[in-house]
């Protein structure tokens, strides 16, 4: 599976933002954009004014990015989004909130969704009680996430479990069974990711 192998924080100094994608350092004095809280390269730290394109695209890499999702897949998520009931935007953020990973990282396994999904890839979860090991795998209403028996014996977990996060309301947790459920769609104003996704709306729609 293809993914992103740079340098994590370039992507937050790139965006102006902090993204939170190494987890616990986010949190920390240790942050390149707390340091160097301007872009990357040799002008990075000269201001220049963005184009209505370039404003737009910044806004579609920030997603990309805060998902961990490449671009190819970015643009299939887009496609399907439009495809959906509702207003397009508001439908790719939902499509990205439902993948496996982003729910497993949601239900608080792990301190980014990077290290989520690297939990999902070793095979800790099941899926209305069938181990799924594709980060990518979308989540419907009803579904139950569960972490696999022998996953559940590892100091990992039980970490997890004792130091649960709040769950947006789209999503139950009983952290006790390391178990979550879908219980909604997500709605629009349960999704705190930093995005206006009608600017990437634009952009697609050029
Ligand atoms: Fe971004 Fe986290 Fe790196 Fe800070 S430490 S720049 S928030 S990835």
């Amino acid at each position: 599976m293809a993914r992103y192998t740079g340098a994590t924080c370039r992507l937050c100094r790139r965006e102006g933002m902090k993204l939170f994608l190494k987890g616990d350092r986010c949190y920390t004095d240790k942050c390149a954009f707390v340091r160097r809280s301007y872009a990357p390269g040799q002008h990075g730290a000269s201001k220049k004014k963005l184009s209505n394109y370039g404003v737009q695209l910044r806004e579609k890499q920030k997603a990309k990015r805060i998902y961990g999702v490449l671009e190819s897949q970015f643009s299939t998520y887009y496609k399907r989004a439009e495809k959906l009931r509702g207003i397009s935007g508001e439908n790719l953020l939902k499509l990205l909130e439902l993948r496996l990973d982003n729910v497993a990282f949601r239900l608080g396994y792990g301190a980014s969704r990077v290290e989520a999904r690297q939990l999902v890839n070793h095979g800790h979860f099941l899926v209305n009680g069938k181990k799924v090991d594709i980060a990518s795998y979308k989540l419907s209403v009803n579904d139950v996430v569960t972490v696999s028996e022998k996953s559940r014996a590892s100091e990992k977990f039980k970490v997890f479990a004792e130091n649960p996060k709040p769950l947006p309301k789209w999503l139950t947790g009983n952290p006790d069974n390391f178990e979550g459920k879908v219980v909604a769609e997500p709605a629009r104003e349960d999704i705190d990711v930093p995005v206006n996704e009608t600017l990437i709306v634009e952009l697609y729609s050029k």
